[in-house]
């Protein structure tokens, strides 16, 4: 293992940069996939014959294939128009076909991704536990922008993660204890999931989704049962100011819903790098 400091945050960084890109094709084409996945169930369920071999013809839809298209005029992209943030720098955010704009969020996922990275290649040098946080990092990085886009925290990433972090506390790889993991899964499950059905059954409405249970479940496996306190005070407040914001702003979504996910996975972050004790000298307790 290499020391902690300049070198692990360089070569990480790196890494960071090329994950991000990856990154950007799972937000943005994993929701998709779910969807043609539960059409093919919804028509395998009705026996719909008519659907059933439209989707089992229809052309392979995943995270390698197709290649990456323009979505404005379908100019297939080269591989060096696809080189993070270099490619946005020289292509000036446009498409070099039809010059239509590219989204900031694609160069923005990137750098945030390397930032990270490069912060876990500080804090912990190259080594394997610094290649665990950058794997929590891309997860929770991922999840915030698809559940902010779709309102959804796929089970394909959530899942993982939780199992990924109970291994980490088994192989040592967090501070976090075995039975601190284990518990901390529970609770974090079991917390907002009666939090949920309180209010269900006092609103009639559904304030969160079962993805979110997951995610706060997996933050219990990666910093322990007593982190889940502080995480959820610090996304509730982000969470109410930002929801409050977009109000006065009048750009709430039909059914004034905001996905609490971004909020969940930003304190995760933060909890990751200042640590939950941190968090809640900042609030004040
Ligand atoms: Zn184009």
């Amino acid at each position: 293992m290499l020391e902690a400091g300049a070198p692990g945050a360089a070569l990480l960084g790196l890494l960071g940069l090329l994950v991000g890109s990856f990154l950007n094709v799972v937000i943005h084409r994993l929701p998709k996939m779910m969807e043609l996945r539960w059409a093919a169930e919804c028509a395998d369920l009705h026996g719909d014959e008519k659907a059933a071999p439209a989707t089992a013809q229809a052309a392979p839809f995943n995270l390698m294939v197709p290649r990456s298209r323009c979505p404005h005029c379908g100019h297939e992209i080269r591989w060096f128009e696809n080189i993070p943030v270099f490619s946005y720098l020289a292509l000036r955010g446009k498409c070099s076909q039809c010059a239509a704009p590219i989204s900031l969020r694609y160069p923005a996922v990137e750098l945030t991704s390397a930032a990270l990275f490069a912060w876990c290649g500080w804090q912990w040098g190259l080594g394997w536990e610094a290649l665990a946080w950058c794997g929590f990092s891309a997860a929770v990085l991922a999840l915030a922008c698809i559940d902010w886009d779709t309102t959804l925290l796929p089970d394909d990433i959530t899942l993982p993660l939780l199992w990924a972090g109970l291994c980490a506390a088994a192989l040592r790889l967090t501070d976090t204890a075995l039975p601190d993991a284990l518990w901390g899964a529970v609770a974090g499950y079991l917390s907002l999931w009666l939090v949920y059905w309180a209010f269900k059954l006092v609103t009639g409405k559904e304030g969160m989704g079962y993805g979110d249970f997951k995610l706060f479940a997996a933050f219990g496996a990666w910093f322990g049962w007593q982190a889940l306190i502080p995480v959820i005070l610090m996304a509730s407040v982000i969470g109410a100011v930002i929801g409050i914001a977009i109000k006065l702003k009048g750009e709430l979504r039909d059914g004034g819903y905001v996905p609490f996910g971004p909020f969940l996975a930003l304190a995760g972050l933060t909890s990751m790098i200042f640590g939950p004790t941190a968090i809640l000298a900042a609030i004040g307790l």
